[in-house]
């Protein structure tokens, strides 16, 4: 019998990464569950190791802070055992960039844009080399909406999009698979502190259903899985229409519509 990958999961604490903790727990995965909250990580913890009868370990870490982000990327290179990352750990954020304090901001985007990209990088050598491994990145479809008034939190998940395509094709080649996921309104705490109530939001997605969701294009190995897309054209047009953009640049010259001021 072959051994299952142990997950790492950040943010496992509530919400969509305690729901990977319970689906990886069911598939016997053995875990490492990484948040602030060392109780909440605790109890999920026990509660898996007797439901799912799977080894767990308990990292508590604030990812905003040096030393703790360090913890974790000591343990992604060292801990052998390891073969998934989940980087989820996000918080968001509610009104325009003239309401948020610089260090808001700088929270922000550390937990959001530093943390998934450092441990990306230290995991990384070690899938590459074995050949096989995977990164999980939790984006948001707010990365694409400049238009939802969110703006800084929607520019760290355009950035975790653009992170795991070029990591897709870095890595893939090498065996390593990444997955971008991006939901869209799910039912989490995740709104309480960025001042929302979720419960405004009768059409939010259950959080069980996303990451249900989520693990079918993880099982496919889609680089980039959108529950809530019900139309799949749309992002392969998406897609599509970047890379003949690309097709379209001559970086010699000026395009000739900038050659004069008339
Ligand atoms: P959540 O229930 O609030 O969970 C966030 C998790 O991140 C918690 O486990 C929290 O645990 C952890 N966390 C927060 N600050 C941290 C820090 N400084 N260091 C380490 N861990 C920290 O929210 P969620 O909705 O499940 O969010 C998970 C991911 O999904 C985020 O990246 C979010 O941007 C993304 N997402 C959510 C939605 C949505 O509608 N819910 C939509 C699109 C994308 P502790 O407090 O214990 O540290």
């Amino acid at each position: 019998m072959t051994t299952l990958p142990t997950v790492l999961i950040t943010g496992a604490s509530s919400g969509i990464g305690a729901t990977y903790a319970e689906r990886f727990a069911q598939r016997g995965h053995k875990l490492v569950l990484v948040a602030r909250d060392k109780a909440r990580l605790d109890a999920l913890a026990e509660r898996l190791r007797a439901e799912a009868k799977v080894s767990i370990d308990v990292l508590p870490a604030d990812l905003t802070q040096p030393a703790d982000l360090a913890a974790v990327e000591a343990r992604l290179r060292d801990d052998a055992s390891i073969g998934i990352l989940v980087n989820n750990a996000g918080v968001a954020q509610s009104g325009g960039i003239a309401q948020q304090s610089a260090e808001g901001i700088a929270r922000l985007i550390a937990l959001n844009t530093t943390a998934p990209t450092r441990l990306a990088a230290a995991v990384a050598p070690r899938f590459a080399q074995a050949g096989t491994g995977a990164i999980i990145n939790i984006g948001s479809v707010v990365g694409f909406a400049p238009e939802f008034g969110m703006t800084i939190y929607g520019a760290t998940k355009a950035f975790v999009l653009f992170l795991s395509q070029g990591l897709n094709l870095e890595l893939g080649p090498k065996g390593v698979y990444v997955q971008a996921v991006l939901p869209a309104g799910t039912r989490t705490e995740i709104w309480g502190p960025a001042g929302l109530d979720a419960k405004a939001f009768p059409d939010f997605m259950e959080v069980g259903e996303l990451v249900d969701a989520a693990l079918v294009g993880f099982d496919r190995r889609e680089l980039v899985t959108i529950p809530p897309l019900h139309v799949a054209g749309r992002w392969d047009a998406l897609d599509g229409a970047r890379q003949a953009l690309l097709g379209d640049i001559r970086q010699a010259h000026a395009a000739e519509r900038y050659r004069s001021q008339a």
